[in-house]
């Protein structure tokens, strides 16, 4: 059997991947079972902006392992991919070009720039759709979508027209978050608050027919122009003959009254508020209760207008506000000037400070939509969150204290509103420009200039991907979908709102379960991003160590948050190579024999001990990384898996069946050795297929035997494939736990004796004799069966094993279970004054050590000042050296 010594990846990659996709394997028609049960997941869509990131290559591993595995399982799959159009992310990076060639959106116009996104998007987006291929991922690709296709923005209007009808879209006057340099309005979420140090200006202005001055507090004196009240606290006591007086607001020339109302938080400030209805979020709320009016003092562009007065209008902000504290310092009403520490809100997207301004949106009536998703968490616990603690929690709690939703975007580049306005300003929504002229009676329309906020059309996409509003095959098959595979910041974005959408649209919840991962932080544990440069680059870590094992990492993160490390990739690597080694080895020696599941399924007293053992340990491995799928425990399949391969099929079982694998000569036993090796390599690789797709498929195609009898019986008749082969079903009745004691005894007897041989540098040539003293007849019974196999990996050239030890002074002894103990006699094996000077070295070094680190320990400035980790790192030391300074007396004592 030809087969290289070392594992390529990257050919493995491209070469299956290709193959992959051109035979359909990833598409659910693969599955010829019309009874098969479905399993459906669609990808949290990237923007069509970016380019992979750890973030996606960590869900898409989880999402790829789940398709797989029920894949193999014989469900009808299918994993959905597509792209999201990302307002304002898209409009940027166009605009950005514009700016480069001299010119900008405005001077094109908006179907010009249009156009262009559109040709920007089909020459250099969605990069992300040939970075996932390498991934691995199964996503059946004729079915991608993309936001802004014909058919999801079709269904987007008929959204929108639907709950415009119910009377859950409307189109209002409110003060939103605006960002000065997007132009745009932005909703709660798209806001950041940072802490920020700042001034807390002290104002005076002067009441009516009177010496006295009310003063008061704010951040930002320039919205003192736009003033149209001061409020005090009904019950604070230092205001009641001012409650109805009038204040002559410097400046402007108005007159403005204080007003009561409770609201006013008298510990804050002097007690007394302006009220800049325009400008202020509480205060516009303030202004409403109150009747007063609304002066616009500061534009779109964060300048301020007409209404700010001459001497203001055209000053940005900023200037206004150094003017407004000069004018107050020169008229002798400035009270003082403290330093204040605030949290600030900035657009998320270009840090600018929002400006809040009453401009006309439109808006999405939430308290139906999030009782209905509220209502479904309440009867039915569904979407089930994973893990659900504090999910659950932080998802019902934030649909508890939703407000309306901001859907309207001042941008060209998403989803056109389907409103039209009639020359006499009358509103037409309509699901077409044809429906509008048909209900306006009149062709002369003018259609709303914004589009959709992004995360609307992102809302429907479980049902839009798959048809809706058509009562489509693909709609009654796939929907509700299995699972959402996503991360914890998006849970209200998104979540939520494909929650709301689904229910209220298809009436049915739109996933079942929703996985929530951890993140990935950087070295020193921060958040990746692209602004702090700091993070790792997913495509390079699959050229170093190849996708398998990269994929290997990422799925052992599961719902936790860790820290990168590259080591751990490496040692996902040597695993890697593990595997190829190991399946080299029984290739190699493969001759006469194939794989044949069928012996897979009997045990019995005619088996070795060691052949029983490994098909407990591989059913065992079978039913917890069935278990562990089944509970999203990815984490836990990885550990079951690497334990299993390594340790017992790698590091026992190959070489418990050496002698009869490798004979020379040809006779049954052989075979059955070989055909029995083979055959749970097979197994074995079909269990790591979800995780390690590449290199199992390369191994699976090499081992030899009839591959279309793996096949799932879903997928007879496609070429052979470990994609479509079954996934292992667990035999319970060959878990056998008394072969797994007994195969723990020799395990553990083995063990014990090779590392008496490295402790005591006896010579890998030399032949030793092994006594075991076991007072237990059954443990004796055990290991005298297995004396050849203990001989062989222990190079005895003598086991003994007898109720008694009887062992010389100068023997290496060791304790086993069950009060058994074993001894090797040394003498004639080491030089003992040689190995005594060697031990009492190592010893005294150790000592030191220890000493050492005592004294580190016992000064109370290092301990306090070092970090944490570092002292439980010197106090572990410490013990070890402990346990192992216990060991070399020991060992002394025996070379007496
Ligand atoms: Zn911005």
């Amino acid at each position: 059997m030809e087969i290289p010594k070392t594992y390529d990846p990257k050919q493995a990659e491209e070469h299956h991947y290709a193959r992959w996709e051109q035979n359909g394997y990833f598409a659910p028609e693969i599955n010829r079972d019309e009874q098969a049960p479905v399993f459906s997941i669609v990808i949290p869509p990237p923007n069509v902006t970016g380019s992979l990131h750890m973030g996606h290559a960590l869900q898409h591993t989880m999402m790829d392992v789940l398709t797989r595995y029920k894949r193999m399982c014989g469900f009808r799959t299918l994993w959905l991919p597509g792209m999201d159009h990302a307002g304002i992310s898209t409009q940027l990076m166009v605009t950005r070009e514009l700016k480069k060639e001299g010119t900008s959106r405005h001077d094109i116009g908006r179907e010009k720039f249009v156009e262009r996104v559109w040709k920007w998007k089909h020459e250099s987006g969605g990069q992300i759709t040939t970075q996932m291929r390498r991934e691995g991922a199964s996503v059946d690709w004729s079915r991608e979508k993309f936001t802004m296709d014909q058919d999801l923005s079709r269904v987007v209007r008929e959204v929108f027209v639907r709950l415009y009808e119910e009377g859950l879209i409307y189109r209002g006057n409110r003060i939103v978050n605006w960002c000065p340099n997007d132009l745009t309005v932005l909703s709660d979420l798209e806001v950041e608050k940072p802490s920020q140090a700042g001034k807390l200006y002290y104002l005076q202005y002067p009441v009516k027919n009177s010496d006295r001055r009310v003063t008061v507090a704010t951040t930002r004196p320039e919205t003192m122009l736009g003033d149209t009240a001061v409020a005090v606290n009904p019950k604070d006591e230092r205001y009641q003959g001012l409650i109805g007086a009038t204040l002559l607001l410097p400046l402007t020339g108005r007159e403005i009254p204080v007003i009561a109302d409770e609201f006013v938080d008298p510990e804050f400030g002097t007690g007394a508020v302006k009220v800049t209805p325009a400008h202020d979020p509480n205060d516009y709320e303030m202004g409403l209760r109150h009747g007063l009016p609304q002066v616009v003092v500061i534009d779109q562009r964060a300048n301020m207008t007409e209404a700010a007065g001459d001497e203001f209008a055209g000053l940005d902000r900023y200037q206004a506000r150094e003017k407004v504290v000069e004018k107050f310092e020169e008229l002798g009403l400035l009270d003082r000037v403290v330093d204040y520490e605030f949290s600030i809100s900035k657009c998320e997207r270009c840090k600018t400070v929002i400006e809040p301004l009453i401009s006309t949106q439109w808006f999405c009536r939430m308290e139906k939509l999030r009782d209905e998703a509220l209502d479904l968490m309440a009867r039915e616990n569904k979407p089930r969150f994973v893990p659900e603690v504090p999910y659950e929690k932080v998802y019902t709690n934030w649909l508890e204290n939703l407000r309306d939703w901001t859907i309207s975007r001042q941008l060209w580049w998403g989803h056109q509103i389907p409103a039209w306005y009639t020359a006499g300003g009358e509103l037409i929504v309509a699901r077409s420009y044809e429906e509008a002229v048909a209900k306006a009676g009149t062709k002369e329309l003018t259609q709303d200039p914004d589009v959709l906020d992004t995360w609307f059309s992102s809302a429907l996409w479980p049902f839009s991907t798959l048809g809706w509003p058509e009562d489509t095959d693909d709609l009654r098959t796939f929907y509700p979908t299995s699972v959402l595979v996503t991360a914890r910041d998006i849970i209200f974005l998104w979540v939520s709102r494909m929650v709301m959408m689904g229910l209220h649209f298809t009436r049915k919840r739109p996933f079942d379960d929703v996985f929530v991962t951890g993140t990935i932080l950087d070295k020193e544990g921060q958040r990746m991003s692209k602004t702090k440069m700091n993070g790792v680059d997913p495509l390079e870590v699959f050229d170093k160590y190849g996708v398998d094992a990269t994929r290997l990492t990422l799925a052992s993160v599961g719902s936790t948050d860790i820290r990168w490390n590259e080591k751990q990739v490496e040692s996902y690597r040597n695993f890697a190579n593990k595997i190829w080694n190991a399946s080299r080895f029984c290739l190699l020696n493969s001759e006469g024999a194939m794989v044949d599941p069928s012996v897979l399924k009997v045990t019995g007293a005619d088996l070795a001990l060691h052949d029983r053992w490994i098909l407990s340990q591989l059913n065992r491995t079978t039913r917890d990384v069935r278990n562990a799928l089944a509970d999203y425990q990815f984490h836990e399949a990885v550990q079951t898996l690497y334990h299993f391969f390594w340790d017992d099929f790698c590091d026992w079982y190959i070489e418990l069946s050496k002698q009869d694998v490798t004979s020379d000569t040809v006779s049954d036993r052989r075979t059955q050795a070989r055909t029995q090796l083979l055959s749970v390599l097979e197994q074995a690789l079909r269990l790591l297929h979800p995780f390690m797709p590449y290199i199992t498929e390369e191994l699976w195609q090499r081992l030899p035997g009839n591959q279309e009898e793996r096949m799932h019986s879903a997928y007879r008749g496609a070429a052979p494939t470990i994609m479509l082969s079954a996934f292992p079903e667990t035999a319970f009745q060959l878990i056998d736990e008394q072969a797994e004691w007994e195969m723990q005894l020799v395990i553990d007897l083995v063990s014990r004796v090779r590392n008496i041989r490295s402790e005591m540098n006896i010579k890998p040539g030399e032949r030793i004799t092994v006594m075991v003293g076991a007072p237990d007849e059954k443990l004796r019974k055990v290991l005298n069966a297995s004396v050849d196999q203990i001989s062989r990996l222990t190079r005895a050239a003598n086991v003994t094993v007898e109720p008694q030890l009887s062992a010389p002074r100068a023997s290496a002894r060791a304790v086993l279970a069950g009060g058994a103990e074993v001894a090797i006699p040394l003498e004639g094996l080491i030089d003992f004054d040689q190995e005594r000077q060697r031990l009492s070295r190592e010893k005294e070094k150790l000592q030191t050590e220890a000493a050492k680190l005592e004294t580190q320990l016992a000064n109370h400035q290092f301990v306090e000042r070092a970090p944490a980790e570092r002292v439980t790192e010197l106090r572990n030391r410490i013990a070890e050296i402990a346990q192992r300074t216990a060991q070399l007396q020991q060992t002394l004592g025996n070379l007496q």
